[in-house]
């Protein structure tokens, strides 16, 4: 009856405690290829870059906890194959280890750019604790950093670089920022509260190349023709789902690896949670990708939930947030179906939220800048106009 998980970000680390939580007394082992115990991704965009905060402040929990709760971690280690007929996977390493239950947990990666000098030790993308600690060091008063998308990744390093004292260039191939994640107004504010900071942006402007000197990237070639000079480069184009591993197994995957809302895949003994999946989304009667925390969450309860034959947990309306300087960005729902927005409150004064309505006045999402009153009454309101 053994579990294994492949992955230990988020989602793996927190699927294992689920089970726990259920009773499950199945042997637990999640394989993770990152030194670390899963530990959460958000930290490392904002405070990590900003302060001296230590491992156990972004860890999902203690090595006590699992040792106590007989959940086996493998760390540095990674999977590489998997055999659904004879259950099993294998490992990079050669090992070879049985499952009856095994759940996917395999996240994102950093898209790559793919320009020669993008693997120069000063162009940075930001996925992982490594990642993050060779940009902080990188953060220096004066020093000239190229942020490539204006995506949330490259806000938030940019926010973190202007507070440090640099001098930041955003470049985004979009008219506008957050293109794929917030709407216009927010877009707007965004940029023009950014610009009061000192932050220069070049939108509707993609990267054609890199200028190399003495092996490091001196400048990030525009598709404007110019030439923006850069003593660091962050690459924050977006995330890759990790389905590779699914997709040589035979599993179905679209936009990420196909699951239900038990979070199964197209074999009823494998599960797959977090970034790498592509799930039903119920309130919105539709299926897509979401790269965030509270997917990944929702998620595991969902697997574990089905494997330990529990109740299923009410579906979740999707939220998000991020944070730039002293702003609180929040999410609550998609902006799917919606005909109309409503905007809230007072955009100067950097309070205010953004309704997103559909043809009949159901509300399908809300943005909130530092208005969490707004967000919470506006996600009660999504998950009781479109529950069921
Ligand atoms: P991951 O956390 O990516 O974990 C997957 C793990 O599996 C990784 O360690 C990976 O290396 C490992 N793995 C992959 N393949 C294998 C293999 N074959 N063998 C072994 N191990 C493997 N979301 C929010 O909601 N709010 C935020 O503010 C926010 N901020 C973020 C800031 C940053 C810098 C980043 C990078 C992400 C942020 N996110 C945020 C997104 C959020 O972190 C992800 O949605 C979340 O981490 C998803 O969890 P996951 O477990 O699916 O994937
Ligand atoms: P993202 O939100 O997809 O933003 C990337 C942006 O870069 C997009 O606007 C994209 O435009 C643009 N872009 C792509 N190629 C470009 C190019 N060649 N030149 C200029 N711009 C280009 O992804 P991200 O900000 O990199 O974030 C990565 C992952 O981390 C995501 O999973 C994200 O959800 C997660 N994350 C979340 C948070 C949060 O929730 N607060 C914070 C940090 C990170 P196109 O749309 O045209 O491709």
């Amino acid at each position: 009856m053994s579990i294994l998980i492949i992955g230990a970000g988020h989602a793996g680390g927190a699927v294992a405690a689920n089970l726990r939580q259920l009773g499950s007394d199945a042997p637990i082992t999640i394989i993770g290829d990152e030194p670390y115990l899963p530990y959460q991704r958000p930290p490392l965009s904002k405070a990590w870059l900003k302060s001296d905060v230590v491992f156990a402040a972004v860890g999902l929990r203690p090595q006590s906890y699992y040792e106590q709760r007989g959940i086996t971690l493998r760390l540095d280690a990674r999977a590489s194959s998997i055999d659904r007929g004879a259950h099993t996977i294998t490992l990079a390493s050669g090992e070879t280890l049985g499952y009856r239950t095994l759940i996917l947990a395999t996240g994102a990666r950093a898209r790559r750019l793919g320009l020669v000098g993008e693997d120069l030790p000063n162009v940075h993308v930001l996925r992982t604790i490594a990642d993050a600690d060779h940009i902080k060091a990188a953060l220096v008063a004066g020093r000239r950093l190229v942020v490539i998308g204006g995506g949330y990744i490259g806000l938030e390093v940019a926010a973190s670089a202007r507070l440090k004292g640099m001098d930041v260039l955003v470049v985004e191939r979009e008219a506008r920022l957050l293109a794929r994640v917030a709407s216009p107004p927010i877009s707007a504010f965004m940029q023009s509260f950014h610009e009061r900071q000192g932050v220069r942006f070049q939108l509707e402007t993609g990267v054609t190349g890199f200028d190399v000197r003495d092996g490091r990237v001196a400048g990030v070639q525009l598709s404007s023709g110019e030439t923006a000079a850069a003593d660091m480069v962050l690459v924050g184009v977006g995330a890759v789902p990790n389905t590779e591993l699914a997709q040589a197994a035979g599993i179905t995957c679209s936009n990420g690896i196909a699951v239900d809302l038990e979070a199964r895949t197209s074999d009823p003994d494998i599960f797959a949670i977090g970034d790498c999946t592509e799930r039903p989304l119920l309130h919105y009667s539709c299926r897509a990708r979401l790269e965030s925390v509270a997917s990944a969450l929702e998620q595991a309860r969902q697997a574990a939930a089905a494997i330990c034959g529990g109740k299923a947990p009410a579906p979740e309306v999707p939220w998000f947030w991020s944070d730039q300087y002293d702003l609180k960005l929040q999410i609550a729902g998609l902006p799917i179906g919606a005909t109309r927005i409503d905007v809230r409150g007072d955009m100067e004064q950097g309070k205010f939220a953004v309704a997103h309505l559909d043809g009949e006045g159901r509300l399908c999402a809300v943005e909130a800048v530092n208005a969490p009153a707004e967000y919470m009454a506006g996600r009660a309101t999504i998950g009781k106009q479109r529950a069921g």
